[in-house]
């Protein structure tokens, strides 16, 4: 999936497009699906998750996915799953010091960042993962994420 994963970051711009495309529909999809049968889905979302990120992005199920601000480049396959990279042993020919038959992750990030629509995202500083979250589906945390802060809003709306 090496080669993938590094189309996925040449191309960065274009995923970024059906990203924003797609996300909304999907999430509100995996909202609906909640309210009518609960997290009884929750396995099959996750598997599917994982398959289809896994074949285009080497995705590791972090659970907190940054893929759009590191230019469409999954940072969890940095040997040293460094989130803020790249560190400081990126070889002269943009190898990984660890394995150095590999681009170093965060020089394809930088270059599919400079691609995309929000190139300058890559610059914010991103938190270590979660480890709870490992294994889950973040499409599902995002889901939920995105009713609680809609809920907040009519809140917000509905209080003088
Ligand atoms: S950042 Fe996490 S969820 Fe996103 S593709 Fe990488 S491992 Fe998967």
């Amino acid at each position: 999936m090496y080669s993938l994963r590094r189309f996925a970051s040449r191309h960065s711009r274009a995923y970024e497009t059906v990203y924003n495309a797609s996300s909304p529909i999907i999430l509100s999809t995996l909202r609906v699906i909640n309210k009518l049968v609960g997290e009884r889905l929750n396995t099959p979302i996750t598997w599917l998750e994982a398959k289809v990120k896994g074949v285009l992005f080497d995705c590791k199920m972090c659970g907190n996915c940054v893929l759009s601000s590191t230019g469409m480049t999954c940072p969890m396959n940095c040997p040293k799953t460094i989130r803020n990279g790249p560190c400081g042993g990126v070889r002269e020919n943009g190898n990984c010091e660890v394995n150095a038959d590999m681009k170093c992750v965060w020089v394809d990030a930088w270059d599919g960042a400079q691609k995309m629509q929000h190139s300058r995202e890559i610059e914010l500083i991103q938190f270590a993962p979660n480890q709870q979250h490992q294994g889950s589906s973040a499409w599902i945390r995002l889901s939920k994420e995105s009713a609680n802060i809609k809920l907040q809003d009519i809140e917000l709306e509905v209080k003088p």
